[in-house]
């Protein structure tokens, strides 16, 4: 049994391009933003220039209820680069909204049902080490 917990090191963090800007900007605000097409309303992420379903550039933000629930999970014992601290649990996140995010769980046992496809989650902000605020899930 351990616990996960959010990242504490010198990570990489995000490189903000003009589409995704306002995503982290959300996340420093501790909101969670989506696009959603205002043509065929397909919930949009990662932020982009035109609608993946339809090639609509109609692309409205909106704000996610932060709840969803885990679609897919790992467990990562050891970790890509020494930056990393290890156990940490990359996880597929659908949205209440019908979009996906991937982020990690935290705020659990690795071993126990809260990791588990199905459990519900919901979503949380941390600050890297270089002052980026990253979403994170953990159960709800
Ligand atoms: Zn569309």
């Amino acid at each position: 049994m351990t616990l996960l917990r959010p990242q504490v090191g010198p990570i990489t963090g995000p490189d903000p391009s003009v589409f995704s800007q306002h995503y982290w900007d959300g996340c420093a605000a501790g909101e969670l933003r989506f696009q959603r097409c205002a043509v065929c309303d397909t919930a949009v992420h990662t932020p982009a220039a035109v609608c993946p379903s339809c090639g609509s550039e109609e692309l409205r933000w909106e704000s996610s209820s932060g709840r969803g629930v885990i679609h897919s999970v790992t467990i990562v014992w050891r970790p890509v680069t020494p930056a990393f601290e290890a156990p940490y649990a990359p996880a597929i996140i659908e949205l209440e909204e019908g979009w996906f995010l991937l982020t990690s769980v935290i705020d659990c046992d690795t071993d126990g049902e809260e990791l588990a496809i199905g459990a519900p989650v919901e979503i949380v902000f941390h600050p890297l080490a270089d002052g980026f605020v990253i979403p994170y899930a953990r159960p709800r």
